[in-house]
C-alpha cells in the first residue's frame, strides 16, 4: 500500500479537527512526512522543539536513563530529577519545583499553590485570581478558568469560581482592582495564543508593585516564553517582571512531556504532605533529557545568539511587511514573533488561514495566534539562511494567494 501523508478520519476526538499531516522524522530544523516530503519548521511543534530534530545528545540521555530506571513515582526520586530541580531553582528566588507533564498542569499547580498559600496565610475568602483578556493558560478546568477565549470556556461552564479578567497592559485598571483579598495574578509576558501582545515594562512594574503591596502571588506563565525563547532564560527578565511563581513546559523536556512550577520558600513552607502530587511528574527519562536541554539553552553564548536571531527575524518580517500591504502590526519578541494578516476586501476566505495551508503545501510549517496573527516560533537553532528560505516561501505563497 502507498503510504498517505495526509490522514482523514483518524480515531481522535473531533476537537482536533479532521486532517493530519503524518510525520515520520526530522533533522535539524526540517521535518519529513511519511512520503518523504520535507518541511521547514517555523512552529517547533508549538514552541516545543527548541533544539530541532535528530539530536543525538537528547536521544542518548533518554536511552541511558530508560535503561537505568524509567519511572519512580513521586514516592521516590531519581538523580536526574534531583539535578533538574537544583538547576531550575538556581534561577531567582525559588526554593522548590513541582514537576508535571504539561503546561496546563503547571498552571493548575500554580493556582492550587496560590490558593493554599492565601488561605493559610490570610484566611478564608482571599481566594480570587486575576487573569487577563486574551490570555491562555491551558484547558484543564482550573487553567481553563484563567483562559480568556469564550469559545474554549463557555460550554464547559461552570468553571472554577473566583477568576476575574482585566484588560492586559492596563496599569490604571490593575491598580484600581488589586487588594489583599486576591490570592494571585496569572499573566503571560507575551500572549502566545492570544495574538502575541507583549507586556509593557510599565505594566510589569505595576504588577510587581501591586502584588508585593498586597501579598498577592504573581504567577508568570512562561510555558511558551520560558527557557530562551526570547533570548532570556525567562521572558520575565525582558521586562523586569518579578514573579513569585514561574510555570514552564513546552521546551523543557526536549519533546518529552514535562512541566515545572517554580515556587518560593514562603509558599513552600506552608505546604503539607498530600496537598498536591502527580504520578508521572518529574519522570526520570524526561528529566534526564531536560538536564541536557538546559545545558544547551541556558548557555550564555547561546542566549546571545537567540537574541541576535530574534533581531534578524524582526528584520525579515519588516521586509515582508514593506512588500505586502495586507500585513498589519508586527507582534511578539525574540524568537516568538509574528505579524497580523488583514484579509483584503473582496478576498474570498480568511487570508491568514489560507496562507498557513499554502505554506504547508509548499514545505513550510507556520502557526497562528489569536484571530489573524501568523506566529513564528522556529527552533532556536535555526540559521539565518533557513530563516531566509522560510520567508521566501511565505512571500511566494502570499503572492500566489493575492493574485
Ligand atoms: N500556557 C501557555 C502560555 C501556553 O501557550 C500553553 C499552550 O499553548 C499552555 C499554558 C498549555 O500548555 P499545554 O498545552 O502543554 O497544556
Amino acid at each position: 500500500m502507498i503510504p498517505q501523508n495526509i490522514i482523514y478520519n483518524a480515531a481522535y476526538p473531533r476537537s482536533y479537527g479532521n486532517e493530519f499531516t503524518l510525520f515520520d522524522h526530522g533533522e535539524g530544523c526540517y521535518i519529513y512526512d511519511v512520503i518523504g516530503k520535507k518541511y521547514l519548521d517555523f512552529g517547533s511543534g508549538i514552541a516545543v522543539n527548541s533544539l530541532g530534530y535528530g539530536r543525538e545528545d537528547l536521544a542518548k540521555a533518554a536511552y541511558e536513563q530508560m535503561k537505568k530506571i524509567p519511572h519512580t513515582s513521586n514516592l521516590y526520586t531519581s538523580e536526574a530529577t534531583l539535578l533538574l530541580a537544583d538547576k531550575l531553582t538556581s534561577f531567582g528566588n525559588f526554593s522548590a519545583v513541582h514537576f508535571g507533564n504539561s503546561g496546563t498542569e503547571a498552571n493548575e499547580a500554580a493556582i492550587k499553590f496560590a490558593r493554599l498559600y492565601s488561605k493559610r496565610k490570610k484566611g478564608n475568602g482571599n481566594h480570587k485570581i486575576i487573569a487577563f483578556e486574551c490570555g491562555f493558560h491551558g484547558r484543564s478546568m482550573g487553567a481553563l478558568s484563567c483562559t480568556y477565549n469564550p469559545h474554549y470556556r463557555e460550554d464547559c461552564e461552570p468553571l472554577v469560581p473566583g477568576v476575574e479578567f482585566l484588560p492586559y497592559n492596563d496599569v490604571e485598571t490593575l491598580k484600581k482592582t488589586v487588594n489583599s483579598t486576591y490570592a494571585a495574578i496569572i499573566v503571560e509576558v507575551i500572549q502566545g495564543e492570544g495574538g502575541l501582545r507583549c507586556m509593557t515594562p510599565e505594566f510589569a512594574e505595576a504588577l510587581n508593585q501591586v502584588c508585593a503591596a498586597n501579598d498577592v502571588l504573581l504567577i508568570a506563565d512562561e510555558v511558551q516564553t520560558g527557557l530562551a525563547r526570547t533570548g532570556y532564560p525567562f521572558a520575565s527578565g525582558m521586562v523586569n517582571l518579578n514573579p513569585d511563581i514561574i510555570t514552564l513546559a513546552k521546551p523543557l523536556g526536549g519533546g518529552l512531556p514535562l512541566s515545572a512550577t517554580l515556587i518560593p520558600e514562603k509558599v513552600n513552607e506552608l505546604l503539607q504532605p498530600g496537598d498536591h502530587g502527580s504520578t508521572f511528574g518529574g519522570n526520570p527519562v524526561a528529566c534526564a533529557v531536560a538536564n541536557q536541554v538546559l545545558e544547551v539553552l541556558l548557555f550564555p553564548p547561546f542566549l546571545f545568539e537567540v537574541m541576535e536571531k530574534g533581531n534578524y527575524l524582526k528584520k525579515k518580517i519588516q521586509e515582508l511587511k514593506s512588500r505586502f500591504s495586507c500585513i498589519g502590526e508586527l507582534k511578539g519578541a525574540g524568537m516568538l514573533q509574528g505579524f497580523e494578516v488583514n484579509t483584503p476586501a473582496g478576498y474570498d476566505g480568511d487570508l491568514s488561514k489560507d496562507l498557513i495551508k499554502k505554506c504547508r503545501e509548499n514545505g513550510l510549517l507556520l502557526l497562528r495566534s489569536g484571530v489573524n496573527v501568523i506566529r513564528l516560533a522556529p527552533p532556536l537553532v535555526i540559521s539565518e539562511k533557513e530563516l531566509d528560505e522560510g520567508f521566501d516561501i511565505i512571500a511566494k505563497c502570499m503572492e500566489n494567494k493575492l493574485k
